[in-house]
Order: C-alpha cells, then structure tokens, then sequence
C-alpha cells in the first residue's frame, strides 16, 4: 500500500485502504489520516518541476493545490478524479501598517480569500470532491458555519455531485449563505449548534450513504497541506520563525503542521516554523486546554459566542492533532476578544488587503503575543488570512458606522472606524470639506 488511511492515536495506528469509507478508526474511534510511502522522494527535482507547472496552461497545473500533487498522492488517477477551480495561488502580501500595529518589524500575510470562493475551503475541498468522485459518491454533505458550505456547493456543483448543506439557523453571513445557494446546494437549517448538527450530519450520512466532507475529512486536511507548501515555495524554502492562523476546528493548523514534518523529513525546508493559532474569546476551549499545559482531558465550550462565526466552535473535532501540532513545533495558542478582532480586521483593511473577521484573529492575537514577548520583533512571521472581505460586509458597515456590539451586547467602538459622510448637493460644501 503506497497510500493509505491511519488512525492518529499513537496506541493503535492501524491501518485501512484508502479507499474505505470512514472517517474515524472503527477500533478505536480516533482521527484518521493520510499516510504515503514518500520513498524516492527527490525533494530538488519536485521544487524545479513545481516551478515550471506554474507556466503550465493544464488545468492540474495551474492548481495551486495540484501543483503539489506528489505529496498528497491519494489518488490513482488523478486527471479523471480532481475537481479544480484552479485554487490556491494565494499572494503574500506585505503589509508594513499592520506590523506596525502589531509592533513587528515586517509582517507578511498570506491570503487565502483570494480562492476562487473566498477561503482557504477550497484548498482542501478540491481534494475532498475528488474522493468523492474516486469512491463513486453522488451526495456530499457538510456541516458549516459558512465557509465549508460555500466551497463544499461549489466543488461538488463543478464535479457533478449534489451537495447538501446543514448550517445553524440564524448565525451565519448572508454572503456564505447565498453562495451555496447560487452554486446549488440543498440547504437545511437546523435549530441546532454546530457542534450538535455535526452530530446528526454524522448519522444520516452513515444510514442516506451520503460522503461527509466535513473538517475531519483526511483528504481535505491534505489539501490544506497545500496552503503550506505554496507558502514555502514563494518564500523559495526559507522557513519563516512563525506561523499565525486562526483556531476554530483546528483543521487548518492540523493540516499544517503535517504539512511542515512532511517537509522536513522529506528534505524540502530545514526546519519547522512555531504553530501559533488564535481563536476568539467568547470560542477559546483550544486556548483553555494549552493553557492547562495539553493532557487527555479536552474541555469544550458548551456555549460558544462570537461574531468571527468562522471560529465558532465550541468544541473542535482536530484538537488532538492540533495539539500534535502545536507543542511540538514549540508554538503557542493565544486568544484575541472581539474589540481586538474588530479593530484588528480594520487595519488589515486599511492596507489595502483586507480579510473577514475570523481572518483579523491572527493580527489581533500577533500584537498580544509581540507584547507577551512570545514573538520577537525582530521574527519572520507570516500570518495566513483565512478568509475574503466580502464574506461578511454587513460586520464591516456596522462597524465603521459605530453599531457593531459583541454578541454579550458590549458596543464595539470603532477605533479605526470609517464612517461614511451625508453632504448636500452643493460644489462649495463639498470643496470645502473636502480641502
Ligand atoms: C473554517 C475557517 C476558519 C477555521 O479553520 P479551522 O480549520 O476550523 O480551525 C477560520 N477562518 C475562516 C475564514 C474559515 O473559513
Ligand atoms: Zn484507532
């Protein structure tokens, strides 16, 4: 078996084809993941090979996801299974204002809402569509806050598959709500949270035959590894010191740290960059349980609030890789609370870049760890934008217009606030303003 699924508990390990349906260990119920035999993996000839594809007019190719296909080679056949948007090719972008703000030297972001739905989604749901396609699958089903659905709708929709989405009534952005409606998904409201749907979503994929593409899905997290090597790539293998994302379902951070022991061990960079993942304060079960030092005991939060819904998961179905992850790249998790997000979320717009506001955690929580000294400001850091400023406009005009509240109804003040102007319709007025 060249690839295959393993389970993650470092007690059992067993192995199943890559090609079953599950998505926990039938032993023992841990997560699962990919696993490869890498060897004859010649990390020099693949870095000159990725190279010359992004001249390549083949749609694989011009993936930025793709691209990197030979280190996540679940896939016999890749040509006919994979579903591309031609995702990834996200920017670093350099944003010397929020450095600033941050109080670090230079600070580089990478912007994952450049994608063709505006998340990092769609590294990984390029990869999940696929083993759909692969396993022969016709429905797909996930649960979401906004972003997983959206991308969800969208690759299924391109690979003819029919999608079905469960989202938490009433607490989601209108703008993610009404891309999966324009791609085609069926969507479901539950009167339910997140984590309670996750549940449910859970059963009736199991009795309807529906494939779950939901964070836990190991083929997604290998898409998301992607995110890291492109990363690596534009900074022509020179690890930075850290690597800031924010923290919901820890898919994200679990899918990069394996990213960077891949890496590594196949000889690509030479050393690991420190984890630092942010997660708001109203969803912080993550931050909670590294502060406790790690353990076996994971305490959710029963009731988790915040208005980055991106990150609102109370309790996080990835933690034991995220903490995997985390501990051993010596990294750290911070907290940002929403007043922070939200001024945070304004100058990274003020840059020109701009992000939605479970993105803005990263720089919120960045300036908390430069002044804990966590962070030095002489470190590399790049920070990764997780999602489009468009997701969620109707936060950005209630902010800048000063009537943006936390969800405990606390205002928020518009520290950096742009607040549009009424004038009449008259040249000298306005001049005069204006002047
Ligand atoms: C999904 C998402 C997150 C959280 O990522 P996890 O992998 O669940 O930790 C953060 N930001 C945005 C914009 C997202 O869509
Ligand atoms: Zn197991």
């Amino acid at each position: 078996m060249s690839a295959y699924l393993v389970c993650f508990e470092p007690a059992c390990r067993t192995r199943y084809p890559i090609d079953e349906v599950i998505y926990n260990c039938p032993k023992c119920g841990g997560l699962l993941e990919a696993g490869y035999d890498f060897t004859g993996t010649d990390a020099p000839a693949l870095k000159r090979i990725w190279r010359e594809r992004r001249m390549s007019n083949q749609p694989l190719d011009q993936s930025g996801v793709w691209r990197y296909r030979e280190l996540f080679p679940f896939l016999l056949n890749v040509e006919a299974c994979a579903v591309t948007l031609r995702e990834g090719n996200t920017p670093l972008l350099n944003a010397p204002r929020a450095a600033q703000y941050a109080g670090i030297n230079t600070l580089t972001f990478k912007h994952q809402g450049f994608n063709p739905t505006g998340s990092f989604k769609d590294n990984g749901m390029t990869c999940g569509a696929a083993q759909a396609v692969r396993l022969g699958m016709k429905r797909v089903a996930c649960v979401s806050t906004g972003n997983t659905s959206a991308s969800m709708a969208a690759y299924a929709a391109a690979g003819g598959l029919q999608p079905i989405i469960f989202i938490p009534h009433g607490n989601i952005s209108y703008g993610k709500l009404a891309q999966a409606l324009e791609y085609g998904a069926q969507t479901l409201q539950v009167e339910a949270n997140f984590d309670q749907i996750l549940k449910l979503v859970r059963e009736l994929a199991e009795r309807l035959g529906i494939y779950l593409l939901n964070s836990i899905n190991p083929f997604r997290i290998e898409g998301q590894k992607s995110i890291i090597i492109e990363m690596m790539d534009q900074l022509d293998w020179q690890p930075p010191d850290w690597i800031v994302v924010p923290g919901g379902n820890l898919g994200n951070v679990s899918a990069f740290g394996k990213a960077l022991r891949e890496l590594k061990q196949l000889g690509f960079i030479d050393r690991v960059p420190k984890l630092a993942v942010v997660q708001a304060h109203g969803a912080a079960p993550f931050f909670r349980y590294a502060q406790q030092g790690g353990g076996s005991r994971f305490e959710a939060e029963v009731h988790p609030e915040t208005l980055a819904t991106a990150i609102k998961i109370g309790d996080p179905v990835s933690w034991p890789k995220a903490w995997l992850e985390v501990s051993s790249s010596g990294g750290t998790v911070e907290q940002a609370t929403e007043q922070e997000i939200a001024d945070a979320k304004a100058v990274i717009g003020a840059c020109g870049i701009g992000c939605e506001p479970a993105s803005a955690a990263t720089l919120a929580g960045l300036k908390k760890l430069i002044a804990h000294q966590v962070v030095g400001a002489g470190e590399r850091v790049v920070a990764v934008l997780t999602g489009n400023v468009l997701k969620d406009p109707d936060y950005i005009y209630r902010y800048h217009t000063a009537q943006l509240a936390a969800p405990d109804g606390t205002a928020i003040q518009p520290n950096f606030g742009n607040s549009p102007v009424v004038v009449p319709n008259d040249a000298d007025r306005i001049s005069e303003l204006l002047a």
